[in-house]
């Protein structure tokens, strides 16, 4: 990473100077290992703190930086349309192109309507599916994350977020029904018994925020089946997945088309723009003042000038084959760290995104994450942060298209 001529800012004054700003981002709900650290620069798959320590990034902010840092044709791309001076709103060509490119990379949608956030994404999703069925109530699955709106999605499960209890969950929204996840069965029961109230089914389609568990299979294509015959609008929250497990996101990996999906993260290589896709008897009523969800930044010229710089870049130069390859050998890596220091540390998932852990559960069982020991990973976490490896709060490691050598030779040296 390049040097500047700046002499460091020491991070304790920055310390006593951020009494002025909340914690943002990651740092707002989860307690990060170790103290808060400020960083200064970024590139690649690195961080600079502003006492000028290096860090390997694994948490590439949680989850968004799937090109790297600063990825520079995405840079060009949002400095070209600063250039032409149109800074926002939506009417322009760029958002246009950006859409064509979602669909046509994504291969199921038909229309985009741009956002800036994944849980502002998955709102507008519950407001169609309502407005399309005439019905209020949405099914949700068990330690599935869809963002912060009124803590109301939270899981109240255990699943280690830990903001809603069960109680306040009911308080604040008696339309969400809260089911277990990969099991087609109680789901056809729930439809079968009230299915005509139901306006949406809405799942991580692979769990990632909770551990990284894919679908069983067969489930995908059964829940599709339920949700078509019961009139019920299925919703694949892709904010995490979508564009990191391959070019069609789970939707492609699976070969189930869900009627809409939520994007955020990476589809645009770490600028905060999200996208709601779907099909377009469903999307064309954002035209027809029936649903009524916008909002000034969304479908911004600088925001969509991202996702088209970084879709094109996803699509003329894949960086699926590295990450696989980085991450099934960091993976590796973890788990002989493990029984070399004599503790039950694992590494399972899908490469891009695993999960790591401490205890004898077994992680294909989302239930049984409970029984992990988080306790024991976020001590190895500080140990790891102490050491130059910038890692996930909750066990959820991202890999990047710049992730290499170096970089893994860094995560399993460090670790000390
Ligand atoms: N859905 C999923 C699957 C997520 O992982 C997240 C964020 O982590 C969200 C929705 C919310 O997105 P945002 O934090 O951009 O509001």
């Amino acid at each position: 990473m390049s040097t500047d001529a700046r002499p460091h800012v020491r991070s304790h004054e920055l310390h006593q100077r951020a009494s002025r700003c909340t914690p943002g981002g990651v740092h707002s709900n989860v307690r990060l290992p170790g103290p808060r650290i400020f960083f200064e620069r970024a590139d690649g798959a690195w961080l600079r703190s502003v006492d000028g320590h290096d860090y390997v990034d694994y948490l590439l902010g949680q989850g968004p930086n799937f090109l790297g840092h600063a990825p520079a044709a995405v840079l060009a791309a949002v400095n070209d349309a600063c250039q032409d001076g149109v800074i926002f709103g939506g009417q322009h060509e760029i958002e246009v192109q950006a859409a064509e490119l979602v669909c046509e990379t994504l291969g199921w949608p038909d229309m985009v309507r741009f956002g800036v956030s994944g849980t502002e994404a998955v709102q507008a999703a519950f407001r169609l599916a309502r407005a399309v069925t005439g019905r209020t109530k949405i099914i949700r699955f068990e330690g599935h994350y869809h963002g912060w709106l009124d803590n109301v999605l939270m899981a109240p499960d255990g699943d280690g977020w830990g903001t809603a209890s069960a109680g306040q969950l009911a308080s604040h929204l008696d339309d969400v029904v809260v089911l277990p996840w990969n099991d087609a069965d109680r789901l056809a029961d729930a439809l079968a018994s009230g299915g005509d109230q139901v306006a949406a089914v809405i799942m991580e389609p692979v769990m990632i925020n909770a551990g990284v568990i894919e679908p069983l299979p067969g489930y995908l294509e059964r829940v599709r089946e339920l949700c078509t015959l019961h009139g019920v609008v299925l919703i694949f929250d892709e904010v995490l997945s979508g564009f990191r497990l391959g070019l069609g996101g789970a939707a492609g990996r699976y070969g189930v088309a869900p009627d809409l999906a939520t994007y955020a993260k990476a589809l645009a290589a770490g600028w905060p723009v999200a996208a709601l896709a779907g099909r377009a008897d469903l999307m064309e009523r954002f035209g027809t003042g029936e649903v009524n969800h916008s909002g000034t930044f969304n479908g911004s010229v600088v925001a969509t000038a991202a996702v088209k710089a970084s879709l094109e870049r996803l699509r003329d130069d894949p960086p699926y084959a590295a990450i696989e390859e980085h991450g099934t050998a960091l993976m590796a890596g973890i788990r002989e760290l493990g029984e070399t220091h004599g503790v039950p540390l694992r590494a399972a998932g899908l490469a891009a995104a695993f999960h790591v852990s401490f205890g004898d559960a077994d992680v294909v069982d989302y239930r049984s994450l409970q029984r992990l020991d988080l306790a024991r990973y976020e001590q190895f976490a500080d140990k790891l942060i102490d050491n130059g490896v910038w890692v996930a709060p909750r066990g959820v490691w991202y890999v990047s298209a710049c992730h290499g050598p170096a970089e893994l030779d860094a995560a399993l040296t460090r670790f000390g």
